[in-house]
Order: C-alpha cells, then sequence, then structure tokens
C-alpha cells in the first residue's frame, strides 16, 4: 500500500515557512531572494533602537525570521548559505509608516478629491522599504482589505497593512467627494462597529468632527483594544487627549489650540493656520500643550512631504515625478514653476513644524512618521517614504533617529515590537538594503536595492521601474 506524504508536508508547512515560498508570476517576477537561509554581510547596521549605526555587521535569516545579528569576525556563517555582500551598503529594519493612503489626489473639477490606486500605491511603498503600513484614513475601506488579503496570500505587491476605517467626519465638511461622512455621535458609533466588524483595525477622525463625535469613537475602538488618531480641527489637541485620543496626525500643524477666537466643535481654517504663523517658535503654550500630550500618552505622526514648500525644492519630494502619467505631471510641474518664491507662508509654517517636532521628541513625546500622499499631489507613495527620512534629517534628528521614528516607534504603536521594528534575534525579518552609507548622506535612502518581508527579497528598483508613468491611473 502506498503512503500519502501530504499530511505530513502540510504539516511541516503550518510550524515553518516553506522556501522556496509561492508567489503570483506578477508578484514572482520582482523578487530576488527567495531562499530559507541567507547571510547579509559586512553591512552598516541601524538596528532602529536609535543606537549608532555598527560598521561591518552580520545578520543570519532563516526561515523568514532574524537568526543572528553581530560583528562579521564574530558571526559564524552556515556553510553554504547564500551571502549578499553588504559592502558600502546599509541595512535598516523594514519602515513601520503610519500615515499612507493607497489613494491619490486627483480633482473633482474645482473640488478637491482622491480616487484608489489599487495597482501601484501597495507596491510603491514596498519599493520604498516600507513593510508595514498603517492607512492614515480611507475612502475604498473594501478595497483596502482585499488587498490585504491579497497581499498576504502572495499574489498582490504590497506591504503588510494595519487599515483604518473611513474617515469620521462630521458632515458636509469640506464637499469632497469621494469622502464618506457622519451624522453625529449615534451614526459613530454604529459605523465604527460596522467596519471594526469587517476587519479594519484603526480609526481616524476627521476635521469637523465634534468631541462628542470624537468620544463615540474612542468608546467603541477602546471597548475592541483598537486605536484612535485624527486629523482634527474642530476639537483641539488638548481636548483631545483630555478624551482619550491615542494620536494625532500631521505634527503641530493642524493644532486649533492657538486660536483665540476659536469657537467650541467649530474650526476657522484661515484663523487656525495665521494663529500657528503667529507663535514664536520657542512658544511656551506650545511647550505646556506638548508636556499634555506626553502625559496622556498621545502619540504625534510626523507627515513632513505633505507640507513641504515648493520654492527651492523638488517639484516632486523624492523625485517621484516619473512616476505619474504625464497628464498629471506636466500640470503640476507648471504650478511648481509659476508658484517659486510665492510661498512664504509655507515656508515659515514648515520651519516651525521641523523645529516642534523635534522638540516633542526631545521632551520625550512618542513620533511616528508619515508620508501622506495627497496634497497638491505632489507627494507619491513609496517615494514619499525615502523623503520622510531626508526631511526628518532635515528637521536635525541623527540618521539612527530618524530610522527608529519610521520603524520602532510604528512597531510599538501597533503593538508589534515583538515581531518587527528592530533588527534582532527573533524578530520577522523585514529589513532594507540601502545602497550606500546613509550615515554619510542621508540621501543615499533613495537607493533601497532588496526590501526583505519576511525573509523574502524584493527588488526595489525593478518595482519603482514597473510603476513609471502609472500613477492617478491605477
Ligand atoms: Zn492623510
Amino acid at each position: 500500500m502506498k503512503k500519502s506524504y501530504l499530511p505530513a508536508v502540510i504539516f511541516l508547512c503550518l510550524g515553518l515557512k516553506c522556501f522556496p515560498q509561492k508567489f503570483a508570476p506578477d508578484v514572482a517576477a520582482y523578487i530576488k531572494i527567495n531562499t530559507p537561509t541567507f547571510a547579509i554581510t559586512h553591512v552598516k547596521l541601524i538596528d532602529g533602537t536609535g543606537n549608532a549605526a555598527m560598521p561591518d555587521e552580520t545578520v543570519i535569516v532563516a526561515n523568514g525570521k532574524i537568526e543572528q545579528v553581530g560583528p562579521y569576525n564574530k558571526v559564524k556563517i552556515p556553510a553554504g548559505i547564500q551571502i549578499i555582500d553588504g559592502t558600502a551598503k546599509t541595512l535598516i529594519p523594514g519602515l513601520v509608516m503610519l500615515h499612507e493612503h493607497l489613494f491619490y489626489t486627483v480633482m473633482a473639477g474645482k473640488h478637491f478629491n482622491v480616487a484608489e490606486m489599487p495597482w501601484s500605491f501597495p507596491r510603491l511603498y514596498l519599493a520604498g522599504g516600507a513593510t508595514t503600513i498603517r492607512t492614515g484614513g480611507s475612502i475604498e475601506p473594501q478595497t483596502d482589505l482585499n488587498l490585504k488579503r491579497m497581499i498576504s496570500e502572495g499574489t498582490m505587491l504590497g506591504p503588510n497593512m494595519d487599515v483604518t476605517a473611513p474617515y469620521f467626519e462630521e458632515g458636509p465638511g469640506y464637499d469632497i467627494p469621494s469622502l464618506s461622512t457622519i451624522n453625529g455621535p449615534k451614526d459613530a458609533a454604529v459605523t465604527a462597529n460596522y467596519w471594526a466588524d469587517r476587519g479594519c483595525t484603526s480609526f481616524k477622525i476627521y476635521v469637523h468632527a465634534t468631541r462628542a463625535d470624537m468620544a463615540a469613537v474612542i468608546a467603541e475602538a477602546h471597548k475592541r483594544n483598537l486605536k484612535v488618531t485624527g486629523h482634527i480641527g474642530a476639537v483641539t489637541y488638548h481636548e483631545a487627549a483630555e478624551m482619550g485620543i491615542d494620536n494625532l496626525e500631521h505634527g503641530f500643524a493642524v493644532s486649533s489650540d492657538f486660536d483665540s477666537l476659536k469657537v467650541p466643535d467649530k474650526i476657522d481654517d484661515r484663523r487656525q493656520f495665521q494663529s500657528l504663523l503667529d507663535l514664536p517658535l520657542k512658544s511656551q503654550k506650545m511647550k505646556d500643550l506638548m508636556q499634555y500630550l506626553i502625559t496622556k500618552h498621545v502619540a504625534i505622526t510626523s507627515t513632513l512631504p505633505v507640507f513641504e514648500p515648493i520654492t527651492g525644492r523638488e517639484a516632486f519630494p523624492g523625485d517621484a515625478g516619473g512616476a505619474l502619467i504625464s497628464e498629471i505631471r506636466e500640470p503640476l510641474e507648471k504650478l511648481c514653476q509659476a508658484l517659486q518664491g510665492k510661498d512664504d507662508n509655507g515656508i515659515a509654517a514648515f520651519k516651525q513644524e521641523l523645529f516642534w517636532e523635534k522638540q516633542f521628541y526631545d521632551m520625550g513625546g512618542v513620533l511616528l512618521a508619515g508620508s501622506d500622499p495627497t496634497g497638491e499631489g505632489r507627494v507619491i507613495a513609496g517615494y514619499s517614504n525615502h523623503r520622510e527620512i531626508e526631511l526628518l534629517a532635515e528637521a536635525g534628528f541623527t540618521p539612527e533617529q530618524a530610522i527608529k521614528i519610521c520603524t520602532l516607534n510604528g512597531a510599538i504603536y501597533l503593538n508589534r515590537q515583538n515581531e518587527i521594528g528592530t533588527i534582532a534575534a527573533g524578530k520577522n525579518a523585514d529589513l532594507v538594503l540601502v545602497n550606500g552609507d546613509i550615515t554619510t548622506d542621508i540621501k543615499n535612502i533613495r537607493k533601497t536595492e532588496i526590501v526583505f518581508k519576511s525573509g523574502i527579497g524584493f527588488d526595489s528598483q525593478k518595482i519603482f521601474g514597473s510603476v513609471k508613468g502609472h500613477v492617478g491611473m491605477n
């Protein structure tokens, strides 16, 4: 009698990842490394903890996990395994980016609007080194949830995803056609539970939501041990922290706390913007707010690329322009040329933002990072992850601190720090090999070469190449 060996094979595959792992052809085409055990040698290592970079390190990966990390001359490399020479390269943890979107700015006539990019954006995030993203509000939650599943099944390229429910915005808000709105706190609570039941694991409050709306969402989310963030306005940062919000988006740039004429539960955008511009850099009031946020354990998400001024800078942060369809790229380039030297307020606000984010971090605040590919449409997924790291360096963070903000801090926020966020034995082999030394020139971060997700190495530049001329279409 011939015995079937199938059950034994299935048993093994449940416990360990079987290599080579199987992927759909369109995914497999971008895989460079798909072997159970390999070593990256002689590499400059930034481990994500904020500690100083280590020269000449070796990392051994086995079955999707990091098995050993140490100086080259101390780590014994098993005979016969694949060696990746990391000489003159930098290894960092896979990025954990917390304000990402699978949509991009596509105007509806004169109305600001966004459209889902289900093909190009997930792969761009992976190419840019992001192995885990939290979407910062969704417009097509069903698409985001399906993409998350397809990526995990190996039929789509992309990062691991924490999917945020549709925005909680009190209607009509800004009249953004694709944005969902709620009608008061009861509706907010029902909506939160509806999307949590369907797999959304984060929530985001938007600008015109009231204190009652926010309280309702926080109550329902916290019952399920899920977290709430906000790009808020009608509610101040201080009020939100008092109500127990977990996270606030866009650094300090959308705080309405300093508008002396503010009406409760209302936002006046012009006054809000001016009230921050009027604030001195070293404002004691701002320091007091930061201290309160720290006391209340509210994390702040830095989203610098979406605030980057136009004058004297790249039209598309991170040199992303080539990814766009020409029908979008060309008018945007013209707009950027026309606005050169005309964005003084934007430049002043950006300088404040850089200073305040660094101050908050130095005071002991938890700073997270994201790239928010929206605004005028200059910010493109993946490229923007590189640019966020460069702009954190511009704010005065060391490369090691910038990487920590974009890795470990995000992992801690998502309660996944035991699996991801640093390069340490036992963690998932989520790694980014960069072709250059980012401690001597932060711009080398653009040279992401191999992005490892659970030990599978994806060809970053090949993925970037596949997207040229697509963004804006799909
Ligand atoms: Zn956003």
